[in-house]
């Protein structure tokens, strides 16, 4: 995104234009930004080919999903919703993997009729679970094992999954238990170790640590795990400040681990493949005077980006149209939801702005349009892929009557 004659503009496109004619709030993304992105995701990895595989829930528009399909990418799911959606999208089943903690019986049977890659079970239950439907179907089912490596990823703790008090994975002392107990099951094939420690992660060491905990836990169970899926988590910069993650670090960190063990490597990536390519377009309905600050009312809220009310993100703002006339007020940016957590930012210094202006949040494509909800009964906005010199609507705005 770059300023042209002082309007906002993403591959040649103006914001503004876009706002008029599509209306707002808008989910806008750029193909190219998303092109960029997997290319890099693959260049940094490229010395020992991943499978790389699209983490879903971080952004669920079948186009988008499609679009990342035709990079060559798998998916990541953690629901049949999921599942059904990268099916839908052409996803090659022998590219997607099922993760997540409490898989139902209707989940499970549906993920072995697909015959996607791998299940990766969480518990015991779950492998009994598979192990119960796979007899049934007549089938073998392969499938990994979540290890929660007790690693701190150094994130916002609510988004942190590989430390012992997370309910993710199992730890190392299960972990064996279950490695035996699936060689004993004879409807299933145990191919894959599986880790998440987390997600926003930009330090490398978090991954060399989990890295040594697996390698650890190879060595002690003495088992050939065909792939080890690596989960993704890998952080992109919200502002300006924010310190980069190292992929040269963590890559050498990987090709160490293979020198000690054959295996492929899986990863899930979700954020850093779709993150920055969202921005969400949305106009001041009203300026509010509030004594020592004012509330920016936007027709974009909580509803709509539910990170800064669900666990304290800060998405940068930007205005559509530039002017060098910086406010002497403190600017509050809201929705207009009844929820005194629906604020986006509080923002000491910004351009002067004025009603029915347009302004950008940035960095919106990943865990945006998929959280989103119709509290309040607001309507979901429109998503828009802006191609070069297309626009396509990849979503249509709903409408009052999709809900009541
Ligand atoms: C959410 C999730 C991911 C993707 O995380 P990002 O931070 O978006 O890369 C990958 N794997 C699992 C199991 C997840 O739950």
């Amino acid at each position: 995104m770059k300023y042209k004659n002082k309007q906002l503009t993403t591959e040649n496109t103006n914001f503004q234009s876009l706002a008029k004619k599509f209306g707002t709030p808008a989910y806008c993304y750029s193909y190219s930004k998303l092109k960029e992105n997997i290319n890099n995701f693959k260049e940094n990895f490229k010395s020992f080919s991943p499978l790389i595989c699209f983490s879903v829930k971080s952004n669920t528009n079948l186009n988008i999903i499609k679009e990342i399909k035709k990079f060559g990418l798998g998916a990541d799911v953690v629901s049949k919703g999921e599942l059904m959606l990268a099916l839908k999208a052409g996803v090659n089943p022998s590219k997607i993997v099922f993760s997540g903690v409490g898989k139902t019986y209707e989940e499970i049977s549906f993920a072995i009729e697909k015959k996607i890659l791998l299940i990766n079970a969480e518990s015991k239950s779950e492998i009994q679970e598979i192990n119960k439907i796979a007899k049934q179907k007549k089938k073998i089912v392969k499938v990994g094992i979540r290890l929660n490596p007790n690693t701190d990823a150094k994130t916002l703790k609510q988004i942190s999954t590989g430390k012992s008090e997370n309910k993710f994975g199992v730890n190392s002392k299960k972990f064996y238990e279950l490695v035996k107990y699936c060689e004993n099951s004879k409807n299933i094939s145990l191919e894959c170790l599986s880790v998440h420690i987390g997600s926003q992660i930009l330090d490398h060491k978090p991954y060399e640590r989990m890295l040594k905990a697996v390698s650890n836990i190879i060595n002690k169970t003495n088992y050939k795990f065909k792939f080890v899926d690596l989960g993704g988590g890998m952080g992109i910069s919200y502002s300006d400040k924010i310190k980069k993650l190292n992929y040269k670090k963590y890559n050498s960190a990987i090709k160490n681990f293979l020198k000690k063990h054959d295996t492929k490597i899986i990863f899930e990536p979700g954020r850093s493949i779709i993150g920055n390519t969202g921005t969400l377009i949305s106009k001041i309905i009203y300026i509010k005077d509030g004594g020592a600050k004012k509330f920016i009312i936007l027709d974009a809220a909580m509803n709509d980006l539910m990170r800064p009310a669900l666990y304290g993100a800060v998405h940068k703002i930007l205005p559509v149209n530039k002017s060098n006339n910086v406010s002497k007020n403190i600017y509050e940016f809201v929705g207009p939801i009844c929820e005194s957590t629906d604020k986006f930012v509080t923002l000491k210094k910004f351009q002067k702005l004025k009603e029915k202006d347009f302004i950008a949040i940035c960095d919106v494509g990943a865990y945006g349009m998929s959280l989103s909800s119709n509290y309040n009964l607001r309507p979901k906005p429109v998503e828009l892929l802006v191609k070069g010199r297309t626009i396509k609507i990849i979503k249509n705005r709903q409408k009052h009557t999709d809900l009541i």
